[in-house]
């Protein structure tokens, strides 16, 4: 809108300009015009009178000669005078201005004129009809003389006047011209500053739009790169929601990592980093997971190492003046390392540590800001992870034993089996009961009871391979999986461990508690079924036969 009205102010004065330059010149000509245009009729008056003059003196010296020699041929000025003598009253009259004084002068002269040729003609016809005697009296009376030298005298003054009048009229031509090249001087100048006016206003409004097409290009450069920095956010935090879903999902701490590693190299492009998590004893941080091409990743760090951990909140350098940690190596290539502790729940679960490429302060805040965000749900996720892991443990383990409880043998031999049936593989079940495990309790105590049922149940841990599974089947009743083991095998391994657990040695309150011994019984698919009932029965009857045989010996079943 204020462009407009400058637009419309610039017009307008540019159109003031050219009337300017049209209209004062020709004003100032037509001004200096009209004065020599009065100066030329005053001299054409001047000229007129003069001639008017002359022609009454070929008059009166025509009327002379003729009327001394009363010779036509002396005539000739007369008639040649007469024959002009109206064009020159009418010029007059043309020329007589509007003044009452100088009309009255011209009206005097032309009856002056009138009355002179009047008398001249007169005298001449008397000459001619009379004679020179008739006419003389008349010329004497000399009334023509009187006529000639007042016409002399008026044509004179009128002379005068024009003289004076022209040179007034020359004065004044003077001066409009002096004005006129003022005028034009003074009409240039304005025009010179108005035109500087609108030049500079159209290069300020130049300016002006140019400033506003660079704003505008700079603003919509701007929004592109908000929109590109929104979209780019957006895509984050559907990542990280998508992560969040993903952990959720896990079904070991082991998995859990995995998709950390995934996400964070998904999340954090362009870095490298370590996921650290405290031991049990927490003197210690043990690497769980990693992306990206770390150089100086290491398996363990100590607490104390991290400035992070010990400050208890995210920490950054970037070169070697920061404060940096022992973990890793500051080297000179700018790299930026974040140390951002996980906790969750009020408990510092670990560390988070990140290395970056050199980048500006704008973009490591960023990615601060995000490593943040990415912190805290790994933390929580951890936690929970842990948190399944107990609860799992929990729901399958026996607390005394650290064998798996009743239910996750049926669960699991149930599965084996059923995978054995499928892929015609062997499958074994050892079945064992301490020996006079009673009396154990009634002589030394529950306690001790506890601690033999224990320690036979690490004799058992240790005695079978990773693969196989020892179970407590109830009271002092444990129970062995041995999948892809045939009745061979299983009979073998039932004897090593029967070996292992005779030779234990245990001591309980500072009394050895000797002789502890069990019994076993073996059975295996395909031999002895295909269904869980089966062999257990087929194991449990073999137990029973062990009992039988003497105790702290292994049967099969038949
Ligand atoms: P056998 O050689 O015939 O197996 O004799 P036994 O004494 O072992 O047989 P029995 O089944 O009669 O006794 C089992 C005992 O185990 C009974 C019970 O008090 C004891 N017992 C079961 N569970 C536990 C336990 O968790 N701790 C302790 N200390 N004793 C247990
Ligand atoms: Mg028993
Ligand atoms: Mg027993």
């Amino acid at each position: 809108m204020v462009v407009e009205k400058r637009l419309r102010l610039g017009g307008i004065t540019i159109l003031v300009i050219m009337l300017l330059t049209t209209i004062v010149p020709f004003q100032m000509m037509s001004w200096l015009r009209s004065t020599q245009e009065e100066i030329t009729k005053v001299q054409e008056s001047s000229h007129t009178l003069e001639n008017l003059l002359s022609l009454m003196k070929d008059v009166e010296t025509g009327q002379r000669g003729f009327i001394i020699t009363g010779k036509e041929a002396f005539l000739e000025p007369y008639y040649a005078a007469q024959s002009q003598i109206a064009d020159a009253k009418a010029e007059l009259s043309a020329l007589s201005r509007n003044s009452g004084q100088q009309l009255q002068a011209h009206e005097r002269i032309r009856k002056l004129v009138d009355l002179r040729v009047e008398e001249a003609t007169n005298n001449i016809e008397l000459r001619r009809a009379d004679g020179f005697a008739a006419a003389e009296p008349a010329v004497t009376r000399a009334t023509g003389k009187a006529y000639m030298d007042e016409l002399r005298q008026l044509i004179g003054q009128e002379l005068e006047f024009n003289q004076q009048h022209i040179q007034l009229l020359v004065k004044e031509l003077g001066q409009r011209n002096r004005i006129a090249t003022n005028t034009e001087l003074i009409v240039t100048l304005v025009n010179f500053v108005l035109l500087s006016l609108v030049f500079i206003f159209m290069f300020r409004l130049l300016r002006e739009r140019q400033a506003t097409a660079t704003q505008l290009q700079k603003t919509g450069e701007e929004r592109a790169l908000g929109m590109t920095a929104l979209e780019h956010r957006n895509q984050e935090i559907s990542t990280i929601s998508q992560m969040a879903q993903a952990l959720d999902s896990t079904q070991s701490v082991k998995e859990t990592f995995e998709v950390i590693a995934l996400y964070c190299a998904k999340l954090l492009p362009q870095t490298s980093g370590t996921l650290y998590l405290f031991r049990n004893s927490r003197d210690l941080l043990e690497m769980e997971a990693q992306w990206g091409t770390s150089t100086c990743s290491r398996q363990t760090i100590e607490p104390a190492q991290c400035w992070g951990l010990r400050r208890g909140q995210p920490h950054h350098t970037s070169n070697t003046q920061d404060l940096c940690c022992a973990h890793y190596d500051i080297s000179a290539d700018a790299k930026r390392h974040f140390c951002i502790p996980l906790s969750a729940r009020g408990e510092v679960l670990g560390l988070m540590y990140i290395e970056s490429p050199p980048s500006t302060q704008e973009e490591a805040d960023r990615l601060e800001m995000l490593a943040i965000a990415v912190s805290e749900q790994i933390s929580l996720a951890v936690a929970n992870a842990r948190l399944r892991e107990v609860l799992r443990q929990q729901s399958i383990i026996d607390p005394l034993t650290g064998l798996y409880n009743r239910r996750y043998l049926d669960e699991t031999l149930k599965r084996e089996l059923a995978r054995a049936v499928r892929h015609n593989k062997p499958i074994a079940l050892i079945e064992l009961d301490i020996d006079h495990f009673k009396k154990v309790n009634d002589t030394y105590g529950h306690d001790a009871g506890d601690l033999v049922l224990s320690l036979v149940s690490s004799e058992l841990k240790a005695g079978i391979r990773e693969s196989d599974l020892a179970c407590r089947f109830g009271g002092e009743e444990l129970v062995v999986i041995l999948p892809e083991c045939n009745r061979e095998a299983a009979l073998e391994r039932a004897e090593k461990l029967r070996q292992a657990i005779s030779r234990l040695d245990i001591l309980h309150n500072g009394q050895h508690i000797g002789n502890v011994t069990a019994s076993f019984g073996v059975a295996a698919y395909p031999e002895h079924g295909s269904e869980p009932e089966h062999l257990f029965r087929c194991a449990d009857q073999a137990l029973y036969s062990a009992k039988r045989n003497g105790r702290n010996r292994v049967e099969v079943a038949g």
